[in-house]
């Protein structure tokens, strides 16, 4: 039904993918937007739609000539009279004649020897039913839609240089501005039009496809021979983000970007965009919009010609499927025209080639699957034919990683990390663009997995990605879905507790300070465990006297190391009991195990050795062991504290020997203990330890108690999950259940103190150095050496300063006279920062104080506990 007022014939072209046309709220909003769109520009509109999704995967398998393609033909029929019913549209009527073409095409002459032309109609039908659904619906809701075969507007070039495939089934379409084209188009009376994406039309009349991902092609296609006043591409990702977010939950949104970074993104890998689409939007200056069907209300990614230029990687893509053929032959380069040998025989077969590595001896090209037909037949004639003039050996399959921004030369220095990671595998080919945007590594598909996030990691801790700059980066893919569960406010930064910590201050720094209340939040909500018997505090994490007293308050143990850490305990809680303190040395002297035994505290021992040579120490005693799993775990390597390369645990390989030593001298082993690491994220570690210990415990018959040590972890980034400990709770009692004969005992450290301690310091110097400027505290390493030791993340403020809304990045550093002796890089702080404010290290409540030291013949931190200053903030 034509529309009553004039429509202006400025276009605004609507993409919807697979997912976005296979449901009926989703038809809804293509309904509503489309109207909107139209009536707040006063635009006309014409909506580009894909088959609904898998549909095309199907439809290639056929084409490919499946053995059951009637089968297949069968089912796609009827998902799509199922996906009437739900639209409550009359399949028959709506869809007859197309059911009947699709079924045609099997019976077709043309089906037998499976010709390209064949193929492309069989193909095709995804988008013709998908779009022929769509009016129907869209009309039967009132709105004023005409449906528009793509092919009767489309015109596929015809490039003599391509292979018959791809001149079939990678087309590319003319988009010169032409108006009788676009007065054509404007002709047809309905203001709203909607249209196939995927299709054009081949020269010989036929059907000619854009390739794998074409709809938005399609799209881009009409909004430049349009002139349209945009092209929206809705998907099922509310835009293109910095990695591939269902692989890279941590990647962020690119809420702006240009054409040719965005095409390098493409191109490179992320299927959100068909990498043909941002060209033509380009020349004819068209902008481009990525937005998610299913959150119409967020805002996306905008691609255009005006976004600022922010130098730096955008994003890290990834292509598998890729094939190297790399060319061997000596002395190649003194041979003229060898490279155009080389290349004549690819351009016989068909095939364009991607990136290309070359030295006095080899070439290795890559060939990109989405672009080229590289199956058997047609690598196997490319081999033959190259073997004629050099050794061919064919690589795949390969996976391209690419990292894409602006000025990648300028950044190599950024990119240790990045090179140290590839350096463990096998990079086949580095390639470094010549318009200066990407630098892709060609490395082994299997080596590829679980990569990317680390990448991405280490992109943004480099600062090689630039994600502070809020002009391109928006949240990350987990945040949008509301994932992130955000640890709760510091208790330090609550009014009171912060005037507390500045008066503090003003006594020396550096000093840790310590809020009791954080502390006694944490042990009650260990203490609600309830599959946990009993609960020791790892003492090596802070051995303040006032904290020991209140975890002992709160009902637990004490689990020492040293002598001196026993000793700390007998002062400060003379009258415990003895079965409350555990001894859990390693490598310690004779003398320190007689100590402990001999005051009836409870000894873990991790190897046979000390057994067989110290038989007195241990003769008719009861001990725990300490077993090594065989693998460790935790925040850094150097907390790993299980396998082959760990000093720590007695390897299972030892334990019948260990048995039978301890029987030889009468000793009884009653607990059995494992603690593969620190600051583990999974809850699911500890379920595993428990379940393998006890299995051993029931093999070994005499235990009582099964120790899963500690390593709970705490979020000290801003990104970091807290710990789920209802998860752990509850796993933890699924293994009590199935090993009710046990006591189980943990051992945490970190997670009782680390968030009670607050590290405060005064700025000494601020300093400018060849455009990085740094902030000095007179706290160091020697103060708090774990960012030294293990790279950890203290977040760093500003107390003097913390309401300051006007930051800048500055590299947080001590006074030691050591390159490591660095706090934070690029940390915000106020860009007023200046000598003798105080300067706040959070979490810094285990192994702070304890691991300080008089390095440089510097002080120790002085240590203050407090209470009563966060309120309900403790309980976190
Ligand atoms: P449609 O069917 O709507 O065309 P596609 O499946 O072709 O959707 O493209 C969307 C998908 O692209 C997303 O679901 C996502 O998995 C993938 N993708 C890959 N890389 C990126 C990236 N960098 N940003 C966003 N999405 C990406
Ligand atoms: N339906 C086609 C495909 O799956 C085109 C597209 O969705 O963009 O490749
Ligand atoms: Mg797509």
């Amino acid at each position: 039904m034509p529309s009553a007022t004039p429509a202006s014939d400025r276009w605004i072209v609507l993409k919807f993918g697979g997912t976005s046309v296979s449901r009926r709220h989703r038809w809804n909003t293509i309904g509503t937007l489309a109207k909107k769109r139209a009536d707040e520009n006063e635009a006309r509109i014409l909506v580009v739609v894909s088959a609904l999704s898998g549909v095309t995967n199907e439809l290639t398998a056929i084409a490919d000539g499946a053995a059951d393609s009637a089968e297949r033909v069968a089912t796609l029929e009827q998902r799509h009279r199922e996906f009437l019913a739900e639209l409550e549209l009359d399949a028959d009527a709506v869809l007859g004649d197309r059911l009947a073409a699709l079924r045609n095409l099997l019976t077709d002459p043309r089906a037998a020897s499976r010709t390209l032309d064949w193929q492309a109609e069989v193909l095709g039908q995804g988008e013709l039913l998908s779009s022929t659904i769509g009016v129907a619906y869209l009309r039967a809701q009132g709105l004023d839609f005409g449906w528009v075969d793509a092919r009767h507007w489309l015109q596929a070039n015809f490039l003599p240089n391509q292979s018959p495939w791809a001149q079939r089934l990678s087309v590319s379409c003319n988009t010169a501005p032409d108006q009788d084209w676009r007065r054509a188009f404007a002709g047809q009376a309905n203001r709203m039009l909607l249209t196939q994406g995927f299709i054009s039309r081949h020269a010989d009349g036929g059907t000619a496809i854009l390739g794998r991902g074409g709809s938005d092609t399609s799209a881009a296609y009409f909004g430049a021979l349009l002139g349209a006043q945009r092209v929206e591409i809705w998907t099922d990702v509310p835009g293109m983000f910095s990695a591939n977010p269902r692989e890279v939950p941590d990647a962020r949104l690119l809420t702006r970007l240009d054409y040719y970074e965005a095409q390098e993104i493409a191109t490179t890998g992320a299927k959100v965009l068909h990498p043909r689409s941002i060209k033509p939007c380009r020349d004819a200056g068209v902008a481009m919009a990525i937005l998610d069907t299913e959150r119409p209300e967020l805002p996306g990614t905008t691609i255009d010609g005006t976004a600022l230029t922010v130098p730096g990687v955008k994003a890290v893509s990834r292509r598998n499927g890729i094939v190297l053929v790399s060319m061997e032959g000596i002395g190649m380069w003194q041979q003229v025209g060898f490279l155009a040998d080389v290349f004549a025989r690819f351009k016989k077969h068909g095939l364009s080639v991607d990136l290309i590595g070359s030295s006095e001896t080899n070439v290795t090209v890559s060939l990109d699957p989405s672009e080229n037909l590289v199956n058997t037949d047609v690598l196997a004639a490319l081999s033959a034919d190259l073997a004629e003039i050099c050794r061919v050996k064919v690589i795949a399959p390969c996976t391209a990683i690419t990292l894409v921004g602006r000025g990648m030369r300028s950044l190599l220095h950024k990119l240790s990390d990045v090179w140290a990671m590839f350096g463990r595998e096998r990079v086949h080919l580095i390639s470094q663009s010549s318009n200066d945007l990407n630098l892709t590594f060609v490395i082994d598909e299997a080596d590829a997995d679980g990569m990317l996030p680390l990448l991405h990691e280490a992109l943004i801790e480099s600062g090689a990605m630039p994600a502070d700059e809020a002009s391109v980066f928006g949240p990350s893919w987990r945040e949008i879905n509301g994932a992130v569960r955000h640890r709760g406010v510091r208790w330090w930064s609550a009014p009171s507790a912060r005037d507390r910590l500045l008066s503090l201050a003003q006594g020396e720094t550096p000093r840790y300070v310590y809020d009791l209340d954080v502390v006694r939040a944490r042990a009650r909500a260990l203490a609600a465990i309830t599959a946990v018997d009993r609960r020791f505090f790892a003492i090596k994490a802070n051995s303040h006297p006032t904290i020991l007293r209140a975890l002992v308050e709160e009902g637990f143990g004490l689990e020492c190391v040293s002598r001196g850490e026993l000793e700390r305990v007998f002062e400060i809680a003379p009258s415990l009991p003895m079965e409350r303190v555990l001894f859990t040395p390693s490598f310690a002297p004779r003398a320190e195990y007689a100590f402990a035994l001999e005051r009836g505290i409870n000894v873990t021992l991790d190897n046979v050795e000390a057994l067989q040579q110290w038989p007195e120490v241990f003769r008719g005693r009861r001990l725990w062991l300490r077993v090594d799993l065989g693998r460790g775990d935790g925040h850094h390597d150097k907390v790993k504290t299980g396998g082959k390369s760990s000093k720590f645990g007695l390897p299972l390989a030892k334990l019948d020997e260990f048995l039978a030593a301890a029987r030889a001298i009468d000793v009884r082993i009653t607990g059995l203990h494992a603690h593969l690491g620190s600051g583990v994220e999974s809850a699911q570690h500890w379920n595993q330890i428990a379940d393998e210990l006890g299995g051993l415990a029931d093999q070994i018959g005499t235990i009582e108690t099964i120790d899963i040590g500690g390593g709970l972890p705490i979020p000290y980034a801003e990104g970091d999950e807290p710990f789920d400990l209802a998860a752990w709770g509850e796993g933890l009692a699924a293994i009590k259940a199935a090993y009710p004969a046990y006591q189980l005992v943990i051992e945490p450290g970190r997670y009782l103190v680390a968030e009670s301690g607050v590290l405060l310091a005064h700025v000494t110097q601020v300093v400018e150095k060849l455009g990085i400027r740094r902030v000095g505290s007179d706290a160091g390493m020697h103060t708090l050496i774990r960012p030294a030791l293990y790279d950890a993340w203290h977040d760093v403020a500003n107390l003097s300063r913390l309401d300051d809304t006007e930051q800048e990045p500055f590299d947080v550093v001590g006074p030691i006279c050591e390159s490591s002796d660095i706090f934070g890089k690029r940390r915000k702080l106020a860009s007023a920062t200046a000598e003798g404010d105080v300067l706040l290290f959070s979490d810094a409540g285990a192994y702070g104080f304890v691991m300080a030291s008089h390095y440089n013949l510097r002080g120790l931190p002085a240590e203050d506990v407090i209470e009563g200053v966060s309120g309900d903030v403790a309980a976190g």
